[in-house]
């Protein structure tokens, strides 16, 4: 039998009208045998419906549309937003070229543990960079 767990997802299809066939199917045969999912998808689509009969057909006014498409606009990266990315790349080459090769030249211990901070210190920003890419423009503002 399939485990509870693994039908939320197609209960949640169901409810959206994209489950297909084979979903279909399998949710009923996981439904038959288990009555809490059962009641669970009777209780969603109690609120999906009800939901939907009271923001049916709600649209939002032009004056917020106007104002999020600013906003969106304004999150767009900058023009020369290219400049940190050759910086850094500048930066970790400088790093690599230059100081680890000196540093490994000196011999020992001192040598290979000066190369890799430099070369720690040189690829921080691109690290700094490409987390802050990773976590996105952020959650907008909650509303007032
Ligand atoms: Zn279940």
């Amino acid at each position: 039998m399939t485990r509870c767990a693994d039908v939320e997802t197609l209960m949640g299809r169901r409810i959206d009208g994209t489950a297909g066939p084979a979903e279909n199917a399998r949710l009923d045969a996981h439904l038959a045998a288990c009555a809490d999912c059962a009641a669970l998808l009777a209780e969603e689509t109690a609120i999906d419906e009800a939901l939907a009969a009271h923001f049916g057909g709600a649209k939002p006014s032009t004056a917020f549309d106007a104002v999020l498409r600013q906003r969106i606009r304004g999150e767009r990266r900058p023009v020369g937003g290219w400049i940190p990315d050759v910086l850094n790349a500048a930066g970790v080459l400088l790093v690599l070229v230059g100081a680890v090769p000196v540093a490994l030249g000196w011999n020992g211990v001192t040598g290979i543990v000066v190369a890799a901070t430099a070369l720690a210190v040189g690829l921080y920003p691109l690290l700094l960079t490409t987390w802050a890419g990773d976590a996105g423009p952020g959650e907008p503002d909650p509303a007032p």
